[in-house]
């Protein structure tokens, strides 16, 4: 029995009791969550992982994702960046490897890490095709469900699939015409696929057969976004919300198979279409779990966009959105280091707890953090920081003459002029 059945007749599983404990929430709460599909807990029957709750009334949780590209393939590298993205406290792991051996990376990134892992099974099947047999377009149906189901028996949590793309959604993107074109690998190959053999895509038209490998293996589904804008003036377009649509309405059938289900989201928007774009996706999808590409909410700071999508990912998730896939500093420029994995996640986490202040009023850190400033108590106040390193680090290489206070001030450190006058 799924998660989604135990939660409907009425019980309380051990994974719903760690939600419940991790985000000090009841366990209730957590059960009626996974049971109405506003909660997912990705799971896995083939590997233990560390439990983590997605969706409404949780803590905004944070995505990394890393992988080969067919210009670099170093495995090393990547089981490097999922150590980062550990550290700097990802809540979960996308491997989206589309160059080297699939099957070999995907284990041994699995092995690697404790965090839910997720995949993009449609990446495997195109880019085998193409390797075999010339072009992606050349893609078999088949392949793409049996890699499918492969990629779950090696213990895969959650799975984005581009079930929202049809004949319909191509016609509207068609007509309206785009700046930035397609952006999503996926959509580009399943578009391409589509158009080239002229028949609906699999993952749509065989949506059933889809459901029944995700729930034999307890692969949570992530409705994927291929009609994403990957430009601002192209945002909350009527190709992005003619997949909504159709993502919303085969997510409740997914629920309603027993199926947990994600729903994703754009892209590049700016933020006067944020809030509007978390209540659509909400109010369509029955309010399933939000997953956030981003959002980018400028064009022009290549170099800077995980800042970029911080700022937008900070009100998506003050909106309401659930979960975020967090951008680097390298994002629309290259492959990204270990390095900036690391930066990207803690921008992310940054953005994530900013959403959380407003939407669940979780200010406690801030008012330890103040407390910790009021007595300059260094310690205090890296145990109340983000990433206490860096804090440290900046403060321990400028050491100030005087050190109670930092050397913005020194000795007219206003704290401590203030602390000898006033007792708050
Ligand atoms: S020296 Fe200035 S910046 Fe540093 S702790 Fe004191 S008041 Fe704050």
């Amino acid at each position: 029995m799924g998660l989604i059945e135990e939660a409907l007749s009425g019980v309380i599983t051990e994974e719903m009791k760690q939600v419940a404990c991790d985000e000090g929430v009841t366990e209730e709460f957590v059960r009626r969550g996974v049971a109405h599909g506003h909660i997912v807990i990705p799971v896995s029957p083939y590997r233990k992982v560390k439990i983590c709750g997605i969706g409404e009334g949780l803590r905004t949780k944070v995505n990394a994702s890393i992988g080969t590209s067919s210009d670099i393939v170093d495995i090393d590298m990547e089981i490097e960046k999922a150590r980062q993205a550990e550290l700097a406290g990802a809540d979960t792991l996308m491997e989206l490897s589309t160059g080297g051996d699939f099957a070999f990376i995907r284990k041994r990134i699995v092995e690697s890490t404790r965090l839910s892992v997720g995949s993009v099974p449609l990446y495997q099947a195109f880019i085998e095709a193409a390797r075999k047999d010339g072009a992606v377009v050349n893609m078999n149906e088949d392949d793409l469900f049996r890699i499918t189901e492969e990629q779950a028996r090696l213990g895969t949590n959650f799975m984005a699939i581009h079930t929202g793309i049809n004949f319909e959604t191509l016609k509207r993107l068609k007509n309206q015409g785009r700046h930035g074109g397609l952006v999503s690998r996926g959509g580009a190959f399943l578009s391409a696929w589509m158009l080239h053999n002229e028949k609906e895509n699999p993952l749509y038209s065989e949506f059933d057969y889809l459901l029944e490998i995700l729930k034999k293996h307890e692969v949570t589904l992530s409705m994927g976004n291929g009609m994403r804008a990957g430009a601002i003036h192209d945002s909350t377009d009527r190709a992005q919300i003619q997949e909504l649509i159709i993502n919303s309405e085969l997510a409740d059938k997914a629920h309603a198979e027993g199926v947990q289900t994600i729903v994703e989201g754009p892209g590049h928007v700016p933020i006067d279409e944020i809030e509007t774009n978390v209540i659509l996706q909400k109010r369509l999808t029955n309010h399933k779990p939000f997953y956030m590409l981003g959002p980018i909410v400028t064009d022009i700071a290549p170099g800077y966009d995980d800042r970029v999508s911080a700022i937008g990912a900070s009100l998506a998730s003050a909106y309401g959105a659930d979960f975020i896939c967090y951008v680097t500093p390298a994002e629309h420029l290259a492959l990204p280091t270990p390095e900036e994995v690391y930066e990207g996640v803690i921008s992310s986490r940054i953005a994530a707890h900013v959403g959380d202040m407003i939407k669940l009023k979780k200010r406690d850190k801030d008012l330890e953090m103040a407390h910790a400033r009021r007595e300059l108590n260094w310690e205090r106040q890296y145990s109340a920081a983000i990433n206490p390193e860096r804090a440290k680090k900046i403060r321990s290489e400028r050491m100030p003459a005087d050190s109670d206070a930092c050397t913005m001030c020194g000795d007219f450190c206003a704290i401590k002029i203030v602390n000898k006058y006033f007792s708050f």
